[in-house]
């Protein structure tokens, strides 16, 4: 009988963390998932942003900023590889320029993923992007419970008359049928809207509001606490834009928003999610042209994801 792979990082005592080929968290690139716990999966896909673009280059900006993670998460006390085998996927297929023909690709590439042992955490691309990747979650697990972290609600019905663009991803969804709103949570909703009527969209349609400014006054651990207690035991998706940082943390974005949060809160949410029973992850909006030098927002986004691993670790562990 063979042994299962256990995929695990390269040594940093005999590759230094500077060398070997730029996968995320110095991870084999592996497609054959059979076994594998976690797969980190690229989609380079921009051609649903409406103001700056570039998050095409978010994928290979996150995992380039990736080689500093090691392999104990203190935080939450969790060897990672000593439970989990994860890999480097690659980047699912795009066509960039023709969003339609795209979200097919993706929503492709993701239902084999989801059809295999590996929780799949995917690396965005504009927040478009999360239909095609709630498409194929729910194909395989019904409706799931949406955690979306963001300072947009994402729930606009159209924009510049299209259907389909990184601020419609989730009215899409609701439509349907992909998200359980009675167990979902937007949290870090701000900045300026067009309209009072924008504001209401959230809880109209049935998922729990905590507002950026809300966040501020009741604390992270009241908010994740809040998230917990409403997500319940069934499936989840998280879905991170990463302009519900302040831009003073994660300048490289397409649209931010000031009066966010701080690197070290969203590391706190994020580990107060323990036990949650996530099925995917995405995190979305990172444009490396746009970072600053030295790559903060993507050095943010590579430490954003190691803590999704560590949930999946903690889960597996059970
Ligand atoms: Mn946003
Ligand atoms: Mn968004």
């Amino acid at each position: 009988m063979l042994a299962k792979k256990q995929y695990r990082p390269l040594d940093a005592m005999v590759y230094p963390r500077f060398s070997g080929i730029r996968t995320f968290m110095r991870l084999p690139h592996v497609t054959d998932l059979e076994g594998v716990d976690f797969a980190v999966v690229g989609v380079p896909f921009d051609t649903g942003g409406t103001f700056r673009v570039g998050a095409r280059f978010g994928p290979e900006g996150i995992r380039n900023q990736s080689m500093l993670l090691r392999t104990y998460n203190p935080a939450l006390k969790v060897p990672i590889f000593d439970i989990c085998s994860g890999v480097d996927y690659g980047d699912l297929a795009v066509t960039p320029g023709y969003l339609p023909e795209s979200h097919k690709q993706i929503e492709q590439g993701a239902a084999t993923v989801f059809a295999s042992s590996a929780t799949p955490i995917f690396l965005g691309g504009d927040h478009s992007v999360s239909l095609p990747l709630l498409r194929a979650a729910a194909a395989r697990y019904g409706p799931v419970a949406l955690v979306h972290f963001d300072s947009h609600s994402d729930l606009w019905s159209g924009y510049f008359g299209g259907k389909d663009t990184h601020g419609t991803p989730f009215r899409r969804a609701c439509e349907e049928g992909l998200i359980d709103t009675a167990r979902s949570t937007q949290a870090g909703l701000r900045g300026s809207l067009y309209d009072e009527a924008d504001a209401q969209i959230t809880e109209e349609l049935g998922f729990q509001l905590i507002t950026g400014p809300e966040m501020h006054e009741i604390g992270m651990k009241e908010t994740f606490r809040r998230i917990c207690e409403r997500v319940g035991d069934g499936p989840a998706y998280l879905t991170f834009d990463i302009d519900f940082v302040d831009p003073a943390y994660a300048p490289g974005t397409g649209t931010p928003e000031v009066g966010g949060f701080t690197s070290a809160q969203c590391q706190q949410l994020i580990r107060g999610l323990v036990g949650v029973n996530f099925v995917g992850f995405d995190l979305v909006e990172v444009m490396p042209p746009y970072d600053s030098e030295g790559g903060v927002t993507c050095l943010l986004a590579a430490n954003l994801v190691y803590e999704f691993i560590s949930l999946i670790a903690l889960r597996r562990r059970g």
